[in-house]
């Protein structure tokens, strides 16, 4: 039937409220940006560890972006000199729930839906260039510093 049997780490804990195809609090369609960051970062970074990306709409959160180990949230980007603005998100790291309760620390304000995909993939080649050890979990290696260095190392990082 076509259907796939097998997921990656990367889009098994993929998840996106309704976002702005169906709700109209949304700043971003998270569901359309959601499905490109897989696409996008799949072929490119072999994640082997658990992951959780959540992305969601505005700050109701349904989709728990605050607890997530990479987690977006909607935002309005301004461009330009006018008032314009683009579909966007602030991304954060590091929330996790249960034993790991925690609120993710933000990583990038004000980052352009277009430039996501990218974006989760530098942060994800920087969690594999330097966890602490293969069993090291995105999680732990988020926690273990703060969203500026995170930032600073994703940059570090080349994108494909
Ligand atoms: S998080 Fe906001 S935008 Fe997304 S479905 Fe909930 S209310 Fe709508």
């Amino acid at each position: 039937m076509g259907l796939d049997v097998k997921t990656s780490q990367i889009r098994a804990g993929l998840i996106a409220c309704t976002g702005n195809a169906g709700c109209k609090f949304s700043a971003s369609d998270t569901k359309r940006h959601a499905a490109a960051i897989a696409d996008w970062c799949e072929p490119r970074v072999p994640i082997d560890t658990p992951l959780n990306i959540h992305l969601t709409g505005c700050h109701h959160s349904c989709a728990q972006h605050y607890i997530s180990d990479i987690g977006l949230i909607g935002a309005k980007v301004p461009v330009g000199e006018d008032d314009d603005t683009v579909e966007g998100y602030h991304l954060f790291a590091g929330g996790g729930f249960g034993p790991n309760a925690d609120v993710g620390q933000e990583v990038y304000h004000d980052l352009k839906a277009e430039d996501a995909p990218k974006t989760v993939e530098k942060l994800l080649k920087a969690y594999l260039a330097h966890r602490a050890s293969p069993d090291e979990t995105f999680l732990t290696f988020a926690r273990r510093h703060d969203g500026e260095t995170l930032r600073k190392l994703a940059d570090a990082e080349a994108s494909s």
